[in-house]
């Protein structure tokens, strides 16, 4: 069936159409309903189907003969450790540490927070708490104490799982005294922590409160997977709202299940057995949906990296493990390979290692622009798939489907077509629909396929103000962009990334795409600074490749010809300033919010997803010796 037949089928009969395809699922017991709608006016799917997460990534996969085969590649560049955990392995590891939760109180809606470096005991943890019905949320290993004492009072969990630290680059961060002040800020306390001691740094424990990892399992034993209902929470993973208060995104088991499966074999085109890297951590929807449970679920083989694209120990680190494990596809953020590039522009370290086991690579997270995919397709010789999703998604909204025949080409700056089950409009602020070409906020008209989150811990009610009520009918992504006359999708930022200058919209992504085509640029941003004239004109920050010279007003110069050119005088793009990093989260986002507030002359709290404190002193200063903001 072409991609077009699937498209519209899923378009004219959505609950046939994921009927169908949730027999690839190995249910306990087969959903009587479809799809039903909620109290907030999102849909759940598949509610009353029986089934358990761990079963389907690791028993089932076992039934089906793969015990033998590496469900897991651990690779650790900084401890130099690595591990091939096979699904034997696995299940005796994870049944292990249920049955040892169990015996603690854990049982079926429980709350656990995992707070864990990438090691493999993070995963156990995670498909520990699926065996038993329990409701993960990991909370990525680097926030600090206030962020996961917020998450430890919205999710009120009885359990709290972490190791003794975890490692940047070749740095040691101890996790365990971030844990102990949250827990002390945190109104919610958890009956007690349990702690992985890694062999580089023994955490200091409470003797009544904290439990050593080993220790916690030792008479422990196997857990048998709990039966749960589709509609149960299998996660809850917060991310970041309008607002300071983090939404607390809920993943269910039974859509997440056909979604996963779905998007693993037909988006991704991975078959059991073959070989898949999310190049992320656990802490972000990557890596819920494809580092552990899209790939495992699957019966692939999945990369579990704890490492960075660059100075682990080179920038070629990347490439290693690619050869090494005969990665199939991978996906990372742009960001990964920008970095990559910054360091090695001419891509000589890949040239050292064997490639051919790479099928095609994915992009997703943020705008790829189009420099950095000329450089990476040129580099890899296989396509280059941009794609688009989000938290609240769990899986891809566009992407051509690589498990089927004839999947559509790419096209330079779009993240393709919308996969079946997403029904996507772009409306103009009054929700009409705009024609091809028209930018405005891209939204999917209800219901979102399976696997979408429907609510939000605690709060169904925001869940329906944040996504359903801007545009009635419509789950707003938050997102803009436009659809061509093909109905390829273009991103071109958050719905707030839009600057308007004079009374016209213009796109900071659109003026980065040109920024950062320049051959001396290695990354940018374009932020709109205020004018008391225009409202507000963009200023490009601009990150050189290294070894690059080039005389700063001489860059601007080109570069203000250039946006010049392609956008128009209208843009009023007159300044770019060199700086030697920009703000970014930990998994890699600009923080363009906070370089917006800087822009602005707005005072900023400091983002707690921030990777490095310093850089926005020292961009702030940049801006006021450049005359951009005040000092
Ligand atoms: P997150 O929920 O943190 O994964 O962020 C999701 C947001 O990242 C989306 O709403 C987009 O703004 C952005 N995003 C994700 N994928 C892409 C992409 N391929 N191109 C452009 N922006 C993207």
């Amino acid at each position: 069936m072409s991609y077009q037949e699937h498209y519209r089928r899923a378009f004219e009969n959505p609950a046939s159409y994921w009927a169908e395809q949730a027999k690839a699922v190995s249910w306990f017991s087969p959903p009587k309903t479809t799809v039903l709608e909620t109290e907030s006016g999102s849909y759940c799917w598949f509610p009353d189907g029986e089934l358990n997460s761990c079963y389907l990534a690791v028993d089932l996969q076992i039934e089906q003969g793969r015990g033998e085969q590496v469900a897991l590649y651990y690779d650790s560049p900084a401890t130099g450790v690595k591990e091939s955990i096979t699904y034997n392995d696995l299940q005796q590891r994870v049944a292990r540490f249920a049955g040892a939760m169990k015996n603690n109180g854990i049982e079926k809606g429980d709350r656990v927070v995992i707070y864990m470096p990438m090691i493999p005991e993070a995963a156990v943890a995670m498909l520990a708490c699926a065996r038993l019905g329990a409701v993960h949320s990991v909370v990525f290993g680097g926030f600090a104490a206030n962020e996961l004492a917020i998450r430890i009072d919205d999710a009120t969990p009885k359990l709290i799982l972490t190791a003794s630290c975890g490692i940047e680059f070749d740095k040691q961060i101890p996790y365990k005294p971030l844990v102990d002040k949250a827990v002390e800020l945190a109104v919610h306390k958890p009956a007690y922590t349990v702690v992985y001691q890694r062999s580089m740094l023994k955490a200091q424990m409470h003797p009544s409160r904290d439990i050593d990892w080993d220790e916690f399992q030792a008479q422990a034993q196997p857990a048998e997977c709990v039966v749960v209902n589709g509609k149960d929470p299998l996660y809850v993973l917060y991310t970041s709202g309008t607002t300071g208060q983090p939404k607390g995104i809920v993943r269910d088991n039974g859509g997440h299940a056909v979604a996963l499966r779905y998007a693993f074999n037909h988006v991704y085109g991975m078959k059991a057995g073959d070989v898949w890297w999310g190049a992320s951590d656990i802490g972000w929807v990557v890596g819920h949906s494809f580092i552990v449970y899209g790939p495992l679920m699957g019966g692939g083989t999945a990369v579990f990296y704890e490492g960075k694209p660059i100075r682990s120990p080179d920038a070629g680190a990347f490439w290693r493990v690619i050869e090494e494990y005969k990665v199939n596809s991978m996906f990372c953020a742009p960001t990964a390979y920008r970095a990559i590039r910054k360091e090695d522009p001419a891509g000589e370290l890949a040239k050292a290692y064997d490639l051919s086991s790479l099928r095609w690579v994915f992009v997703a997270g943020e705008k790829l622009d189009c420099s950095t995919y000329e450089w990476l397709s040129g580099l890899l010789n296989v396509p280059v798939i941009d794609h688009w999703w989000q938290t609240e998604t769990g899986w891809p909204m566009t992407s051509p489907m690589m498990g089927w025949e004839s999947p559509s080409e790419t096209r330079l700056g779009s993240t393709n077509k919308a996969i079946p089950g997403y029904d996507i409009r772009v409306l103009d602020g009054t929700g009409n629909e705009l024609a091809a070409n028209e930018t405005g906020n891209i939204c999917v008209k209800l219901p979102m396929p399976p696997g979408v989150a429907w609510s939000i811990w605690n709060q169904p009610q925001r869940y329906k103000e944040a996504y359903l009520s801007a545009f009635p009918g419509y789950y707003h992504t938050g997102d803009g962009g436009f659809k061509d006359d093909d109905g390829y999708i273009y991103i071109t930022g958050r719905t707030d990334d839009v600057i308007n200058v004079s009374g016209h919209r213009l796109s900071t992504g659109e003026m980065e795409e040109i920024v950062s085509a320049h051959p001396c640029v290695a990354e940018c941003a374009v932020i709109g600074a205020s004018d008391s004239l225009k409202g507000q004109v963009p200023v490009g920050l601009v990150v050189l490749k290294s070894g690059e010279d080039i005389d700063e007003a001489q860059l601007e110069e080109e570069l203000v010809a250039r946006v010049r050119e392609e956008v128009g005088a209208l843009a009023c793009f007159r300044k770019a300033v060199v700086v030697e990093r920009l703000p970014k989260t930990r998994s890699g986002k600009i923080l363009r919010a906070v370089l917006r507030k800087i822009a602005a002359n707005e005072r900023y709290k400091m983002p707690s997803t921030i990777d490095d404190e310093t850089i926005l002193p020292e961009i702030e200063g940049i801006l006021a010796r450049r005359g951009v903001v005040r000092v």
